[in-house]
């Protein structure tokens, strides 16, 4: 297999077609059915630390690439303008290190977007700490006054 079509869906049908690449704008999700022929059905989720999908109008690409190393094939390919460019596999050890950086880059990710949490969303956790401590005085109010009755 050397080349894709794409097909824009609202739902990713359950019978994936060999050679078409489904996309659910909708859902945020890409899905195909393993370029090696294998048939096993390969999901890409959209999201800024995910897949990131390029359409020109005529055809897709799909960045980073997709390495399927929890399937048996353990293929590894690009889909850059509907054309499958077919990459090296990958050693066990680059694996991992693929993966520990995918990871990191998304805790890099999350910690960005709380930093830059709203200002009324942060208010609110102020105010929750504030109200714990008022609590935890009210206990201390009532062991003292029991600790007095004594
Ligand atoms: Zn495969």
């Amino acid at each position: 297999m050397k080349t894709v079509r794409h097909e824009f869906v609202e739902y990713i049908p359950e019978e994936l077609e060999k050679g078409v690449v489904y996309i659910s704008v909708a859902y945020g999700i890409v899905a195909h059915s393993c370029c090696c022929g294998c048939g096993m059905e390969v999901s890409t989720p959209l999201s800024p630390t995910d897949w990131k999908l390029t359409y020109d109008g005529e055809s897709i690409s799909l960045y980073p690439s997709i390495g399927n190393w929890n399937f048996s094939c353990k293929s590894h390919y690009w889909i850059t303008n509907n054309r499958i460019k077919w990459a090296g596999q990958w050693s066990a050890t680059k694996i991992k290190e693929g993966q520990q950086q995918e990871k990191y880059e998304k805790a890099v990710y999350y910690e960005k977007k709380k930093a830059k949490a709203s200002k009324g969303e942060r208010e609110l956790l102020e105010a929750t700490k504030e109200e714990s401590c008022t609590s935890a005085n009210g206990i201390w109010v009532k062991m003292k006054k029991w600790f007095f009755n004594l």
